[in-house]
Order: C-alpha cells, then structure tokens, then sequence
C-alpha cells in the first residue's frame, strides 16, 4: 500500500517540479499559489530579509506552516533549514533542528548545519575520479579529499526561489545551474529541489538535476537533528532504528574500503532499536558511515526511525536513495552556539543523510552516481515527525 501512495505522490512532484524548472533558471520566481486549487486554509508561506552575502546577494528567510502545528523555516542561502519546530507529546514546541538566527553567522562557518549539499554528498577520494577515461581534479577541502561539493558547494550559493501552496503542502523550489567545471566537475548540471512542509507533519525534499555531460551527482540534505531541542544536551539517549543489515566500513580518512559489511553482532546494529549512546565507545571517533539500506529498488521506503523518550517526538525517514550517512554529530565541541545562545556539544545533533554511497565515483561496485545528458536524477526524502507515549 505505501508503495503505490509514495509513488504516486513521487510522480506529482516530479512532474510539478519539471513545469516550473525551466522559469526558475530564467531567472523569474513564480508564486504558484494562484494556480493551485483547494481550500489551503491555515497553510501559510511568509518571506522575510535574511541578509545579503559578501557578493551583495540577497537571501530570503520562508517561514512554512501548517495546521497541526508544525513550522519549517529555510533560506534560499545554500538551501539551509535553519529551524524545524514540531510538537512534543505534551503540547510543547520543540524545534528539533540546530541552526542560527542570522545570516552572519551561516557565512562565518559551520559544520553544514541544515544546508543543501552538492554535486556531491560525503567525499571523494584524494579529490577526483576518472570517468570515461579522464581524470577529473576536483576541489580538495578535506584533507587530501573533496567533501560535500568542494570549497563553495551548493551549501554556499544563493539559490532561485520560488513558492507554492496546495491543498496539502506549502513549500519553496530552488533552481540552481552549476557551471560546468565548477569545483572540478563537468557539465553544467541545473538543479531543482522543492521542499515542502506537508499537513501531516513531513518535511518532504524531492531533487531533480539534468547535466549536458557525464558527471557525479549525490545531492542530500544535511540537517543535524536534536529531538529533545536543539541546544538540550547531546542525542546520545536517542533511540534509533535502521533498515540496513550493512553499511561501507572506512579507513582513516573517512573514505569507504569499498566493502558492504553485514552490521550483525556489530556496534553498527540498528535493525533493532537501540541508544545512540550505547555502543558509542566502541566505534573510533563515533557513528559516521554510511548504511546500505535494505531492498533498494528506487521508490520510496523507510530508512530509519529516532526516538526521543522525554518529548515523545519520532521521526521516520524515508528515501528513494541506496544510502544512509548516520554522523552522530562527532566533530561538534561546544564553540558554536545555537538560535538559543546555548552551545552545540559533542554530539549535540545527528544527522541522516539519504545519500549515493560516499566515493562511488572511485567505486565500481556501488551503485552508480554517475549521471548523463537525456537523463534526470531524481530523489526523494521525507522526515516525518510524530509523538507517542
Ligand atoms: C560527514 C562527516 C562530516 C560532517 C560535517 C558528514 O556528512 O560524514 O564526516 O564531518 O558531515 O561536515
């Protein structure tokens, strides 16, 4: 039954998105609003003043609502989510995303917090890949290797943005052309990506990217998640389960081996719901790999499921994509603060990014992330909250 929903709803957007692609990268922003049908009461849209980058680029900040008491709050900066209240089990709001206030503290840096992440997910190794028989050299930002698209990814640009509302969603598309050659990859590559605030409680990111040459492409979403508050102390009483009985174990440097390991009677088993915190000794540096999930076959299925026992709020990812990074928020250290003042701890947020496996442009036997002109990439994700005792 959720196949033939999920696809279904796939479809729509696919094809939404494909009308108002070709106006976005014209340059003009169309408030869809008009054209939708239905009754929308008590979904809500609202645009503010975010700030201008250094290059004089104005960034909005939307402000989406939805009537059972859910608010998503996202800048066409580098497509951050800065905030994501939802509702806990007594009522209270919770937002559950870290993040900042202003503007200036997403340019002064921050490890991705909410941001739109591309050409490419995770990183590639010693920073480039060969395909069709030319070694391409892409921007090294992480060591030796390229991360989360390079020096100024997609997490970086200001993107089009345009809004919508329907009978059920309210939500922002963003288009950005990448330039050919850009951090080192080829091909102009235009992308989409709507994100949506549904009536039941979904954050809900569908991409779709089409190129004019073979190139690699991941693109995913990377919000650091707090289901007791962002700024509440660390994730480790989180309980999390993973559809993946094996995930691509790395070397030093964070770079897959190329192997799928089962995670059986690993301290990397989620297929039965366990604490983040549990086994976290025992995994050097803690939880940064990527899961491969269970029966991949392109449509939308579940990924996982958090719970946060004090506020009662669960969240469920599903995804079209092969991959799940979980990064159990290691490299925070409590020098960022938050929207409330309060510092972001060692594992003060995780994240889940639906994702290619990291480096499969290094990899032959990952599924392939390489994309070619006729093609359209496409992937879906949703993150749906809810609470129960
Ligand atoms: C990576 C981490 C990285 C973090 C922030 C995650 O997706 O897997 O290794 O530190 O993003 O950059």
């Amino acid at each position: 039954m959720q196949h033939k929903y999920t696809r279904a709803l796939t479809l729509t957007i696919i094809i939404t998105a494909g009308m108002v692609l070709p106006g976005l990268l014209r340059g003009e922003s169309p408030n869809l609003t008009a054209s939708q049908p239905g009754g929308i009461k008590n979904m809500s849209i609202s645009k503010t003043f975010f700030g201008k980058t250094p290059e004089g680029e104005t960034a909005n900040l939307y402000t989406l609502t939805n009537p059972t008491g859910m608010t998503i709050k996202i800048t066409n900066y580098g497509g951050i989510v800065t905030s994501i209240i939802v509702p806990g089990k007594n009522g209270e709001r919770v937002d559950v995303a870290l993040g900042f206030d202003s503007l200036e503290l997403y340019l002064k840096g921050h490890p991705y917090f909410g941001a739109l992440i591309g050409r490419y997910g995770n990183r590639i190794a010693d920073a480039r890949f060969t395909l069709n028989g030319k070694t391409y050299t892409l921007a090294a930002n992480n060591g030796k290797n390229h991360l989360h698209g390079g020096i100024k990814g997609f997490d970086k640009v200001i993107w089009k943005a345009g809004e919508f509302k329907n009978k059920n969603e309210v939500g922002i598309k963003l288009a950005y052309t990448s330039k050919d050659a850009e951090e080192g990859y080829p091909g102009t590559l235009s992308c989409l990506v709507t994100y949506s605030l549904t009536d039941s409680n979904e954050l809900k990111i569908h991409y779709e990217a089409s190129t004019d040459k073979p190139t690699p492409i991941n693109l995913t979403h990377h919000s650091y998640f707090n289901l007791k508050g962002e700024g509440q102390g660390n994730v480790l009483d989180h309980i999390l389960y993973i559809h993946a009985g094996k995930y691509t174990p790395v070397d030093e440097g964070l770079i897959p081996t190329g192997e799928l390991k089962p995670v059986k009677n690993t301290p990397m088993d989620f297929t039965h719901p366990e604490t983040i915190g549990k086994r976290m000794g025992t995994v050097p540096g803690g939880y940064d790999h990527n899961y491969v999930l269970d029966d991949w076959d392109k449509t939308l299925k579940k990924a996982a499921t958090v719970f946060e026992p004090a506020t009662g709020i669960e969240m469920i990812v599903l995804t079209t994509e092969p991959g799940l990074q979980f990064y159990s928020g290691n490299f925070l250290d409590g020098t960022l603060k938050g929207k409330n003042g309060k510092a972001y701890d060692k594992h003060g947020g995780f994240c889940l990014e639906t994702q290619h496996f990291p480096d499969s442009p290094n990899k032959k036997n990952f599924p392939t992330a390489i994309l070619k002109p006729g093609e359209t990439y496409t992937h879906t994700t949703i993150y749906r909250f809810s609470t129960r005792n």
